[in-house]
């Protein structure tokens, strides 16, 4: 079934989504994508997905895909945080994710973790 999936990387990890995303573009297209602006500006030039772009996450981006998860809208988040740097907007994510734990929301904060939950998602 498809799923909506949003892909969120923060800036020193976004090569890494691009080439995760690369590498699994072919399960990740019988998805429905969204991703916030710079991220999914990156994935839409970079590879061969569709992608919703959102609004860029330090601009409300982040809140949007909350919204998402507490509306119902949103099946998956694969979210590749930067373990190393403070962000301005470290309120919006720990919201996002606090609403993904809430909603138990398939969230993968690190790319082993996306790997594997990303056959699950494409199975059912
Ligand atoms: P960005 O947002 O894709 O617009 O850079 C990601 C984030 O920092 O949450």
């Amino acid at each position: 079934m498809r799923k909506s999936i949003a892909l969120v990387a923060h800036d020193a990890k976004k090569d890494d989504l691009v080439a995760w995303a690369r590498a699994h573009e072919v399960d990740l297209a019988g998805h429905n994508l969204y991703g916030t602006g710079t991220t999914g500006g990156r994935i839409r030039d970079e590879t061969a997905l569709e992608i919703t772009p959102l609004k860029s996450g330090p601009l409300g981006g982040d809140a949007q895909l909350g919204a998402m998860i507490a509306e119902g809208r949103l099946d998956a988040l694969i979210f590749f945080v930067d373990p190393l740097s403070a962000m301005p907007h470290d309120v919006d994510i720990k919201s996002l994710i606090r609403l993904a734990i809430l909603y138990d929301t398939p969230l993968a904060v690190n790319e082993a973790t996306a790997t594997g939950i990303l056959p699950g998602l494409s199975a059912d």
